[in-house]
């Protein structure tokens, strides 16, 4: 690991002015359960670490305005346990229960559970693996290569590398935003906006600009947020990454027949996935075991398979039919 400098602000308006005046060469260091493990391999080498883990403006989670608000700083086990979440917001409860250890997610936060960075082996090995995220215009050891557990959603001639974390996918599904501060002040995104598509720049991952911080993430209260399941599936029942993961909402009216609907996927894409079309398809019939597997064939429409990850077309479209039946069996 190359030496580096280690800040401790007192506070937000401290933490901001320290990562402005270090732009890109300073890190945001929240948990550091995935920030130290890429230093130590060398993909990360900032300049300094900013630690933001203590801060008490980041720390917070409750119902307010109609919304579920989470401090980005809130650590996932707090999230994971909190009341509201469990009851309102059932899928978001189960992403960040199903992700990583117990251990991690006592230290892990919402934030870099967020901007967490792919897993693909490659990617973390270094050379004499060519790889145009960490090296840009190295080209990609993993188209060709061996890529059972890559994207086969959203992937590019240039990456093809899994966006890994849970949480992200139940945000998606249910329309979250994140609040961000920086250098040029305040701002809200949508976190559909957050991350960023490989296309042929796949080593910029996300939208936020040098020097701003997640300060907070907030999800609208809805029916269908409350009806809401988060299937993974996974090599193991804990400690492990998805293969494939659906975070689903669905809200019937008094005939049965589904009123609304929400899709996102996890596991099989590059970014946190939304199907929108398949949602649209589940909509305005009763929700059957042969709705739910066609709305999870049209959610992997347009699938790009390589040498190893085929598999993941079929685990996807059943993920996805497995946890909207999860809620048909719930009623
Ligand atoms: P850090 O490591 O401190 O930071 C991560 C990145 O986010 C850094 O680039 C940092 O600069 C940036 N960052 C942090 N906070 C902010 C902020 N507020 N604003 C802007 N940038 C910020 N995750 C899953 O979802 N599912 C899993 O199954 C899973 N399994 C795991 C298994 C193992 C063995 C390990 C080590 C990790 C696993 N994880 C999994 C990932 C884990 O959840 C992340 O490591 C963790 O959430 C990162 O949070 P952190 O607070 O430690 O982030
Ligand atoms: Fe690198 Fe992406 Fe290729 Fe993996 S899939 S080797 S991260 S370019």
């Amino acid at each position: 690991m190359r030496p580096f400098a280690y800040h401790r602000p007192e506070n937000l308006a401290q933490a901001l002015d320290t990562l402005r005046d270090g732009g890109s060469r300073f890190r945001a260091l929240a948990g550091g359960t995935t920030l130290y493990d890429l230093m130590k391999i060398g993909v990360e080498t900032p300049a300094a670490v900013v630690d933001i883990h203590r801060l008490p403006e980041l720390d917070h989670i409750g119902v307010a305005g109609g919304e579920l608000v989470i401090g980005a700083g809130t650590r996932m086990a707090r999230a994971a346990a909190h009341p509201a979440v469990v009851r309102d917001f059932p899928a978001v409860a189960q992403s960040l229960w199903r992700a990583a250890s117990q251990q991690l997610r006592n230290m892990a936060t919402i934030g870099g559970n967020l901007l967490q960075r792919t897993r693909c082996t490659y990617f973390r090995a270094g050379a004499p693996f060519p790889c145009n995220k960490r090296d840009p215009g190295s080209g990609c050891a993993a188209l060709g290569g061996r890529d059972g557990g890559h994207a086969v959603l959203g992937g590019s001639e240039d990456c093809i590398a899994t966006y890994p974390g849970d949480l992200a996918v139940a945000l998606i599904a249910f329309d979250a935003v994140v609040d961000v501060e920086g250098p040029a002040g305040a701002r809200t995104l949508p976190i559909a906006d957050l991350h960023r598509p490989p296309g042929d720049t796949p080593h910029l991952e996300h939208t936020l600009r040098p020097g701003e911080l997640i300060t907070r993430v907030r999800v609208p209260a809805s029916a269908v947020a409350r009806e809401s399941a988060f299937l993974k599936v996974r090599p193991r029942e804990s400690y492990a990454f998805a293969l494939a993961a659906a975070a689903v909402g669905v809200v019937r009216g008094a005939g049965g027949e589904v009123r609304e609907c929400r899709i996102a996927l996890g596991g099989v894409a590059t970014v946190p996935w939304r199907a929108a079309e398949a949602e649209r398809a589940v909509i305005g019939r009763p929700l059957t075991a042969a709705g739910a597997r066609e709305a999870g064939g049209i959610a992997m429409l347009g699938a790009r398979p390589g040498r190893d990850n085929a598999y993941k077309v079929e685990l996807g479209a059943r993920t996805v039919a497995d946890a909207l039946m999860s809620l048909a069996e719930d009623r």
